[in-house]
């Protein structure tokens, strides 16, 4: 199959990645024209595990290229997937200038049957609007009056992968969800996915918009949902840790998305929870709940530095080192990370900040003003008055905390993501301090 992905990124990079390997023709386009240098020269504009081998062997298999040309791609294509962004706007709403912008390219150079195929995350009706300017751009030679003779079909296709863990995710999905409107669309779809041997589900596009919609809203309210039971186990003496064990051995519950912490972030959650949020309150209904995760979330972080706060007395001139600044490990992701709005709260007060990710600096070093960017943890932690942690990276479990503790002024950490072995620390000589562990 002749596919072109149009956005290169997260999405579209590994989408268009992994559809070569398991056999396509795939053209991966990106109006960025530095994304596309690199790529051309084998190198990956993102950080994403097992990506760039399987590029290099999908390239060298000559099933994989890169264009700049929207135009050029879509002309060689049959199916066309929509990786580009859907930011959100000031009110929440989701922006679609991209989709429209792209959906308008390639209508002007359609000349025979092309299959539109939205990957990126938009509202529910996103797919007719889609239709309509790919109507109304098409070249003159075929409209009549109001009649359109050239045959096309949009349809949703929204994507589960998680950074970090992309490949892998779009090889093996739970299932495969397609939003389709006629047979051919079905067809084709059916036809791609094909290899995977994996569970479709085919919709039409509005139902599998919402499918997208409904999946991270939940998944976000799963998280504000320990989150707010954090809260209370710190009130009463409970741990989290092992109310969320304890829950997730239901098999009704599940144990995944029950890790309390400083909240979701990222380029997904945040924005679609906002966007669903202003779905609803567009199409005359008041989703409350989704309201309060989203407050709730916004009440981890605040919760976090009050916390801090009460422990080191005054925040003003304190150094505070910090392990962590992509939204979650594996990734080098920046966008939304709950540590960025951490370390605004922190500089807000005063504090001076020492901070260190395995794969964020560069990012972070553009996003943070008045951060000193470290090598490594420990010079992270060096002359600090404690130190927290706010992404989940495998590598902090493996660092010698002896080392660390002689390092800081203070040996005092505050573990956002629950995520090291705070008896051990005690033992060792630190003041620890996780999310909903039992202070009280
Ligand atoms: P991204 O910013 O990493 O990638 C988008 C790419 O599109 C960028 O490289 C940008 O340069 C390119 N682009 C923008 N306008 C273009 C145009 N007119 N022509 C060609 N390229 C253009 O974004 P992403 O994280 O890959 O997300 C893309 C979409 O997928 C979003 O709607 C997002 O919500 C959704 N999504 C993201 C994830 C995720 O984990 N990142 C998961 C599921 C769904």
């Amino acid at each position: 199959m002749k596919i072109a992905i149009i956005g290169s990124g997260y999405v579209g990079l590994v989408s268009g990645v992994c559809l070569a390997h398991i056999g396509h023709q795939v053209i991966c386009v990106d109006n960025n024209p530095e994304k596309i240098k690199k790529l051309k020269k084998g190198e990956l504009p993102i950080y994403e595990p097992g990506l760039l081998e399987l590029m290099h062997e999908c390239v060298k298999k000559k099933r994989l290229s890169f264009s700049g040309s929207v135009k050029d791609a879509s002309a060689k294509a049959e199916v066309i997937f929509l990786a580009v962004p859907t930011p959100s706007k000031p009110n929440g709403d989701a922006d679609l200038t991209f989709i429209e912008n792209v959906a308008r390219e390639i209508a002007q150079s359609m000349d025979s049957y092309k299959l539109i195929v939205e990957k990126s995350t938009v509202p529910a009706e996103t797919g007719k609007k889609i239709r309509r300017t790919i109507q109304l751009n098409l070249p003159r030679k075929f409209k009549q009056g109001h009649k359109i003779l050239l045959d096309f079909d949009v349809a949703s296709n929204p994507e589960f992968l998680k950074e970090g863990s992309a490949v892998h995710d779009f090889m093996n999905p739970d299932r495969v969800v397609l939003g389709v409107e006629s047979a051919r669309a079905e067809k084709l779809l059916r036809e791609i996915y094909k290899p995977l041997k994996t569970k479709i589900l085919v919709t039409n596009t509005a139902s599998a918009e919402m499918i997208k919609h409904a999946s991270n809203s939940f998944l976000a309210t799963k998280i504000s949902f320990i989150n707010a039971v954090a809260q209370m186990c710190d009130r009463v003496g409970a741990d989290v840790i092992k109310v969320a064990e304890g829950m997730g051995l239901d098999k009704r519950i599940g144990r995944q998305f029950l890790d309390a912490g400083i909240g979701y972030g990222g380029s997904c959650f945040p924005k679609d929870v906002e966007a669903f949020i202003h779905l609803s309150d567009k199409s005359g209904y008041n989703f409350s709940l989704l309201k309060e995760v989203r407050k709730i979330n916004d009440h981890q972080r605040l919760a976090f530095v009050k916390m801090i706060e009460e422990k080191l007395w005054n925040i003003k001139d304190k150094t505070i080192g910090v392990w962590g600044i992509a939204f979650k490990p594996n990734t080098d992701d920046i966008r939304n990370a709950a540590a960025l709005e951490i370390i605004h709260l922190l500089q807000a007060e005063g504090a001076k900040i020492k901070a260190y990710d395995p794969k964020a600096a560069d990012h972070a070093r553009k996003a943070l003003k008045g951060v000193a960017i470290a090598q490594d943890p420990y010079e992270a932690a060096e002359d600090c008055d404690c130190l927290l942690l706010l992404t989940e990276w495998p590598e902090f479990r493996e660092v010698n905390f002896v080392q660390v503790r002689d390092a800081m002024r203070q040996a005092v950490i505050f573990d956002g993501r629950n995520f090291l072995d705070g008896d051990q620390l005690k033992e060792c000589g630190f003041d620890y301090y996780g999310i909903g562990r039992g202070r009280s």
